[in-house]
């Protein structure tokens, strides 16, 4: 067997989003895959059409020999035995969110004990797995990939029996003392005498027509760090956003793009992007940065082709071909399903937890216990919130993992006293 024919290949044309969504999953589960663009070579076209005798794109041929045509990533995961059902039906801990709270609160829990389960709605990392190098977390002088760091962290939770659940989305949850029910997506639940909320934020959008028609098809939320190496030197890459992930993008991209121009609404980068990468972009002879500009316009068929800019000092617009635009703007936390539940959230829709809770000393309405609520816990006893979700977190990986960890001990103590 060729090195080759041991990993999945994925056959589709560029552009194509359900290609983007196969690659990106593949890449975050750590599943070796080969890319093979059949619109570039026509010597692949051929081996798509006649080798496989492809009727349907994107096509993923599995090293069994097996292939399926314009298979969902469900189908895939369910392929290479990456989608699981609960081994269990009641548990003592469920975690929502396999990002680095999620993932360390799991190998907390498992390693101490506690049966814990992990619901997660599409790969493990989270943002961080966008993240082409984590410099600033602890242990890794040389910097980590975002993806290895949660894959080494998947690793260590499952080697300690956690159960992780990918491509399952927690919607709805009920939460009665010592035990918490939630509904899944697909119509399934998760019963836990603790939960942990660790689901992060979402990306923001510009919110421009068209936008969800490029979703994977040259508009990308995130840092793609799985899409960097499929950019060629006569590739225009544009990321907008003035913090540090776009930097960090910025810089990863510059490797393979000829050009890369970061696109930012602020008159500097200097209040929110670290010195060393703005030093780093400054010294690279193919990053632009445009200051106070805008993205307002996407255009092209069935893939992007093109962008306007807007300059807002000088109001001058102007397009710019691409087929690359990353958007690197922050998030915001989906936490509907938690005030439907009754759980206490700030303005933003973080949830608030522990002492923020209390109002002038006085503890939440409903809070039945006699005692203030833990520092991670939410309004309802014995659920807890960790990492990004949590107002008042600090927005970083270490202080995930921190609270993550955390977290684990307060469920203890609720397992254990109430
Ligand atoms: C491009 C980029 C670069 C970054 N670089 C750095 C860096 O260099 N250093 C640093 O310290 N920090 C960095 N950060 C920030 C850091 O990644 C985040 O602070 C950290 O990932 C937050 O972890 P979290 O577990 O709280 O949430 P997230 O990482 O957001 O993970 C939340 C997880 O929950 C899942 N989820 C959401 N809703 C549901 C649901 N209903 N059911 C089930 N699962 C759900 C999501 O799919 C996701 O996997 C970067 C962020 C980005 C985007």
């Amino acid at each position: 067997m060729n090195q080759s024919d041991s990993k999945v290949s994925v056959f589709g044309t560029r552009g194509s989003a359900e290609a983007f969504a196969i690659r990106d999953f593949l890449y975050r589960c750590d599943v070796p895959f080969q890319w093979i663009e059949v619109s570039s070579d026509q010597s692949n076209v051929q081996r798509a059409r006649n080798d496989y005798d492809v009727k349907q794109l994107p096509l993923c041929v599995f090293p069994d020999g097996s292939r399926l045509e314009r298979p969902t990533v469900r189908q895939i995961s369910e392929k290479l035995g990456l989608f699981r059902n609960p081994s269990r039906s009641e548990y003592d801990l469920a975690i929502y969110g396999a990002g680095p709270a999620g993932l360390s609160g799991a190998v907390y829990g498992a390693s101490e004990g506690l049966k814990t389960v992990v619901v997660e709605r599409f790969a493990v990392g989270g943002q961080a797995s966008m993240s082409p190098k984590i410099e600033n977390y602890l242990g890794f002088p040389g910097g980590i990939s975002g993806a290895d760091l949660a894959l080494r962290a998947r690793e260590q939770a499952c080697h300690f029996g956690a159960e992780i659940l990918l491509l399952r989305e927690g919607v709805r949850g009920e939460f009665q003392p010592g035990k918490g029910i939630c509904y899944l997506a697909d119509g399934s639940r998760i019963i836990a005498r603790a939960s942990i909320c660790a689901t992060g934020v979402e990306y923001r959008k510009l919110n421009l027509p068209n936008e969800d028609r490029f979703r994977g098809a040259g508009v990308y939320y995130g840092a793609g760090a799985s899409e960097a190496s499929l950019c060629i030197s006569t590739d225009h890459v544009f990321i907008v956003g003035g913090g540090n992930s776009a930097a960090q993008a910025a810089m990863h991209f510059s490797r393979y793009a000829g050009k890369v121009t970061m696109v930012v609404r602020d008159s500097s980068l200097k209040k929110s992007v670290s010195l060393y990468l703005i030093d780093r972009i400054q010294s690279s002879s193919n990053v632009e940065v445009l200051l106070l500009t805008e993205v307002v316009a996407l255009h092209g068929d069935t893939s992007l082709q093109s962008i306007t800019l807007h300059n807002k000092e000088t109001g001058s617009e102007w397009e710019a071909e691409t087929s690359w635009l990353f958007l690197c703007l922050g998030g915001l936390p989906h936490t509907q399903w938690a005030q439907e539940a009754g759980i206490v959230r700030d303005e933003g829709g973080y949830l608030v937890t522990g002492p923020d809770l209390l109002k002038d000393g006085k503890r939440p309405d409903n809070w039945t216990l006699d005692r203030d609520p833990y520092y991670l816990e939410t309004n309802i006893p014995g659920v807890f919130a960790a990492g990004d979700v949590r107002h008042g977190s600090v927005k970083r990986c270490a202080s995930a993992v921190g609270e993550g960890a955390m977290a684990v001990t307060f469920v203890h103590h609720y397992v254990t006293n109430g």
